[in-house]
């Protein structure tokens, strides 16, 4: 195929766009992927797992200490009630049993305010938990909205450089005559369809080329459009 020098020097320009659009798309996918912050997303799901059981844990203890109250409140309106009868009572022996049951009743209001201030110490300790776990998930939470929002501009950055690339890749493209577009076409869907010949090495594959096909390439008019014996891209001299 013929096509002049500058036709091939455009040729290995619009390859170099189509090498940065790909740079692009795959930078995009990754960033559009979320996977840098995977396991900031799950240290956020752990956190709010710890939330919900340290809340549950605190409305435990709440519930206990209200039970305690309320027992409490009953032993000691018996003991009022007791103090009561206990002066209206002309019968000793009456007396006797009253004042049997109120000391009953005091152990048992002794027991429950021990055990009240015990309860009062674990909803303290339930409250601190709870108070560090909406404080480190607050920074996850933070954190992770920061890096969200640092991702999302940097992909809006991508893309309008995207828009930018494939607008000069289209524009480099129309310069190009059809049939040498179209064999860079074709050879693009195979993997890198052009490469630059520098010091015997084929700029697509790498590859140094032997003296033998050298020599052939060299023998070729400037306006043939030489390939690479091993990749098969179009070679530019
Ligand atoms: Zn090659």
């Amino acid at each position: 195929m013929k096509a002049s020098e500058s036709q091939q020097a455009d040729l290995l320009s619009l390859s170099n766009l189509d090498l940065e659009i790909t740079r692009t798309r795959v930078a995009i996918a990754a960033l559009t992927s979320g996977e840098a912050f995977a396991a900031l997303r799950q240290s956020q799901r752990d956190a709010a797992a710890s939330l919900i059981e340290s809340r549950n844990q605190l409305d435990s203890v709440e519930l206990e200490l209200s039970r305690a109250e309320a027992d409490l409140k009953l032993v000691e309106q018996r003991i009022d009630k007791d103090n009561q009868r206990l002066n209206q009572t002309s019968s000793s022996k009456d007396a006797q049993g009253i004042q049997a049951e109120l000391e009953t009743l005091k152990k048992r209001k002794s027991d429950l305010e021990d055990f009240e201030l015990s309860i009062l110490e674990r909803k303290e300790q339930a409250e601190a938990a709870y108070q560090v776990i909406i404080h480190d998930k607050k920074l996850i939470d933070d954190e992770l909205a920061t890096k969200e929002s640092e991702n999302e501009a940097q992909i809006i950055k991508l893309r309008s450089g995207l828009d930018l690339l494939t607008q000069q890749r289209n524009q480099q493209a129309s310069r190009i005559q059809s049939d040498l577009l179209e064999l860079y076409e074709k050879k693009s869907s195979r993997g890198l369809a052009i490469g630059r010949l520098v010091n015997r090495e084929c700029g697509a594959c790498r590859i140094t080329i032997g003296a033998t096909a050298l020599a052939e390439i060299s023998g070729l008019a400037r306006d043939e459009v030489a390939t690479c014996p091993d990749c098969q891209a179009i070679l530019v001299r």
